[in-house]
């Protein structure tokens, strides 16, 4: 085989024997490069500008694995939607972690790709649709400017897949700084021997923290900095409207990038109780609730850690509980000033929270989109669309605008800080939808019109373009569906 610039040296392996299974994947028959991330593949040292789709496919379907690969599935449990179950990479296959030229570790990872021992009654498969929305909403995130796991390529295998409906088949090809979750934590201290929770703990500090190997109290620290860590992810998520879906303890990384991109959308108009999962009924995963969820999440990250830890309990635990009770006022403090930002503000005064407030408020009352209502603002002159010609708005415009002249820079430099935070161009859920259905269908322009259409999501634009559009009436999707 070529050399495509792979780079092995994989650690992971060398946790205990609990913590992975070394798996095997079947043939494809027909494997179709659907889509393949050239800015990708080039930024971690890969060098496929010269190779073929036929290439592309048969190394992304599995057929034919550069060497270095040595395929395993992690193990994991995880808090679904509340309930503690034993998990495990179901349908997917690791490849093992690659080096880039500047030194950087990245697991690449088949989903999709096929039964695994942790398999329990899934068929390890994944559909299309589902693949191809994980594609083109983590290069948004990407492109946004939020840390995120990324997708190198999407092949489609031709094989039919069983779920309420026969869909097109597909395995993704995912690029994470690991696969850590607060679940594999769950998961090692649910092994009842503290040397499995102790390796992991050591391994992630060396992993993704090394600045704690050898300091006192690194357990604890560790805590705090994966906290710090979610607190950023939340309110990234928050400043666009961002609605994750599923986040399942296994469903966070340790790393803080997001991960696994199920039932996930981007909010049209403003709607703090919005969910768009077909199965989130108790809505515990809603837009306004992901940072209670995430803190919720941290605490079984806590609970898992310290039983890792050898000191008397009686003494961290209330450590580790405040550093968990932090959370709300380290994320009120950074969405304060996040929010503030959005406004053109620098710094916060007394009476900007009742500002911000009062704007969210209007929004919610008065259907307003998103990220159309931040981007109008950031003009800093009174927004043309019909919705603002309201008079609760005028006399909140009002003050917002006098509020603007405390700020201890120019007005021009607020309106460069709002169009660095309030995106013009997002992956519409109604677009989305219509991109998959194109591509379900074999078309597979909508696909990359949108990939290049969500590149430079902050760019001022001369015309509007489809993508900025609202969705109509008919359009609107009102759920996504895991499709898993
Ligand atoms: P997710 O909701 O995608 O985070 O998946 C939750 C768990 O279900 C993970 O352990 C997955 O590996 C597993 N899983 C999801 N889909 C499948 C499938 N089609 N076959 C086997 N396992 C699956
Ligand atoms: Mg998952």
């Amino acid at each position: 085989m070529r050399d495509y610039g792979f780079l092995f040296d994989t650690t992971y392996t060398n946790l205990p024997k609990q913590f992975f299974i070394k798996s095997k994947i079947g043939t494809i028959a027909e494997p179709k490069i659907v889509v393949f991330n050239d800015e990708l593949s080039e930024m971690i040292g890969l060098k496929f500008s010269d190779s073929s789709s036929t290439e592309k496919s048969n190394i992304f379907s599995g057929n034919d694995l550069p060497e270095g690969v040595d395929l395993f599935s992690q193990a994991y449990a995880g808090h679904q939607f509340g309930h503690f179950t034993m998990l495990g990479d179901g349908r997917a296959h690791v490849w093992g972690e690659h080096i880039t030229p500047s030194g950087i570790r990245l697991d690449i990872q088949f989903k999709g790709s096929g039964r695994t021992p942790y398999s329990r009654n899934g068929d390890g498969k994944a559909a299309l649709g589902p693949m191809l929305r994980e594609y083109i909403i983590s290069e948004s995130l990407f492109n946004l400017g939020i840390s995120t796991t990324r997708s190198l390529a999407v092949v489609s295998t031709g094989e039919p897949i069983m779920r309420e409906m026969v869909l097109p088949g597909a395995i993704l090809t995912r690029v994470a700084s690991s696969h850590i979750r607060v679940g594999t934590f769950e998961f090692a201290a649910a092994q009842s021997d503290k040397n499995v929770i102790k390796s992991l703990i050591e391994y992630t500090i060396k992993r993704h923290y090394p600045s704690l190997i050898n300091k006192d109290n690194k357990e604890l620290t560790l805590i705090r900095l994966v906290m710090e860590k979610q607190v950023d992810l939340i309110v990234h998520w928050m400043r666009v409207g961002f609605i994750h879906g599923v986040m399942n303890t296994d469903n966070m990384t340790i790393s803080g990038e997001t991960i696994d991109y199920g039932p996930c959308a981007f909010m049209d108009t403003y709607d703090p109780n919005k969910v768009f999962s077909s199965i989130d009924h108790g809505r515990r995963y809603a837009y306004d609730n992901q940072p209670k969820v995430a803190q919720w999440n941290l605490a079984r990250l806590a609970e898992s850690i310290l039983l890792g830890i050898e000191s008397n309990i009686e003494k961290v635990l209330p450590v580790a509980e405040g550093i968990i009770n932090e959370f709300s006022v380290v994320y009120k403090k950074k969405w304060l000033a996040m929010m503030g930002s959005k406004l053109g503000l620098f710094f916060l005064r007394k009476d900007d929270e009742k500002l911000i407030y009062e704007l969210l408020d209007w929004m919610e009352k008065n259907n307003a989109d998103f990220t159309k209502t931040f981007r109008d603002l950031s003009n800093a002159t009174y927004p043309h669309s019909k919705i603002f010609d309201d008079n609760q708005f005028r006399q909140w415009f009002d003050r917002w605008q006098n509020r603007l002249k405390y700020n201890d820079r120019s007005l021009q430099s607020a309106i460069s800080l709002m169009k660095s935070v309030n995106p013009n161009i997002i992956p519409r859920n109604h677009i989305v939808d219509q991109v998959l259905k194109s591509a379900e269908s074999g078309d597979f322009k909508p696909l990359s019109d949108l990939l290049i259409a969500i590149k430079e999501p902050y760019k001022e634009r001369t015309s509007i373009s489809k993508y900025e559009d609202l969705p109509k009436p008919n359009e609107q999707i009102l759920h996504t569906y895991c499709g898993t």
